[in-house]
């Protein structure tokens, strides 16, 4: 198939572009490097420098390309900054995202398989989150992810783009090629193999007075190469529909901590902070819907395969895309 991968510079992006190049897809990528890196596009793929906010730069690079299929990843994707900057999460997430169902649309491109996120739910009446779990997010972001699986909804209905919402838990470690690398980097596991590197002090604990067992927030760590492939099977699927994405497990800070420290052999630092803003507790997936329906299963069961696997690009490229 011909695969329009927009934000395919990206992190989880380049992933996925990678496996359906490997699996012998034609891709096209459209990023406009302001999260992503040139670095992190595969030479194999047609490479669009491109905004996705001007709606003529869109419109022309999908009626070029005339893809089978769309794979949108371009998004802010940051609990944090969300609780900041809303219009920035909204504008870009909703406002650009309208801009690609449009092209979309106009083009005649019927497919697409969304990146959205747990954050939709918020904290949950119970775990493990399967779909039929309310919608109740607590920050800009997952709101922002909420509103477009709603607007795709109505773009099945009138315009007949049928849609996979893919809603990722924490999305972690790498490929051999591709890897983690947002400046600022925020995420736990990389920021925690940012100091085993010594490239910062001490990683910092958000909130140590949670209700969980360690006080710490809990969460379900899927490995980048396990969400790609949940992406491949996206493509595949008869109709439209919402999954829910992780492995089932959950690891709190305190675990993660450990874990890389285990792995790295290093002395890793860590200090205790006040809750970060707009962090649920507890997040924990059921797949089993998208193992049921797509055929699903991760290989990545454990979260020291995961933290191995990123702590093996974190050494080949320790600078991470910099040159
Ligand atoms: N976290 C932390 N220290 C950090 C980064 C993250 O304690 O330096 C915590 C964060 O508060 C959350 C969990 O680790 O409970 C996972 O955060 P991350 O930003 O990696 O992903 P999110 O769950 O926000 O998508």
């Amino acid at each position: 198939m011909k695969i329009f991968v927009v934000g395919g510079a990206g992190y989880i992006g380049s992933v996925c572009a990678e496996l359906l190049l490997n699996e012998g897809h034609e891709v096209a990528i459209f990023d406009n490097l302001s999260e992503g890196h040139r670095q992190a596009v595969d030479s194999r793929a047609n490479f669009i420098q491109g905004e996705l906010a001007d709606r003529r730069q869109i419109d022309s690079a999908i009626s070029s390309s005339r893809p089978d299929a769309v794979m949108h990843f371009a998004a802010n994707a940051l609990v944090g900054e969300s609780m900041q900057n809303p219009s920035k999460y909204f504008r870009n997430n909703i406002c650009n995202g309208l801009n690609l169902l449009d092209a979309m649309v106009s083009a005649g491109v019927e497919r697409i398989v969304f990146s959205s996120t747990c954050a939709i739910f918020g904290p949950p009446d119970r775990v493990p989150i399967d779909e039929t779990a309310p919608a109740r997010p607590i920050n800009p972001y997952g709101e922002s992810k909420l509103a477009f699986e709603n607007i795709l909804r109505w773009y099945d209905e009138i315009h007949g783009v049928k849609f996979v919402c893919l809603r990722y838990f924490n999305a972690a470690g790498a490929s051999g090629r591709f890897g983690e690398d947002h400046h600022p980097e925020t995420h736990l596991i990389p920021a925690v193999l940012q100091a085993a590197l010594g490239k910062r002090p001490n990683v910092e604990i958000y909130g140590t007075d949670y209700d969980t067992p360690d006080g710490t927030c809990i969460r379900d760590y899927i490995h980048i190469l396990d969400l790609a492939r949940a992406h491949i099977l996206a493509l595949g699927a008869a109709g439209s529909g919402r999954y829910n994405l992780g492995t089932g497990g959950g690891s709190s800070v305190r675990g993660v901590i450990e874990s890389c420290r285990k792995i790295t052999n290093r002395k890793i630092d860590a200090i205790e902070k006040p809750r970060r803003p707009g962090d649920p507790p507890r997040l924990i997936a059921s797949s089993d819907k998208i193992k049921r329906e797509l055929g699903w299963e991760p290989e990545f069961q454990s979260l020291d395969a995961i933290v191995e696997s990123a702590w093996k690009w974190h050494q080949k490229f320790p600078r991470g895309y910099e040159n």
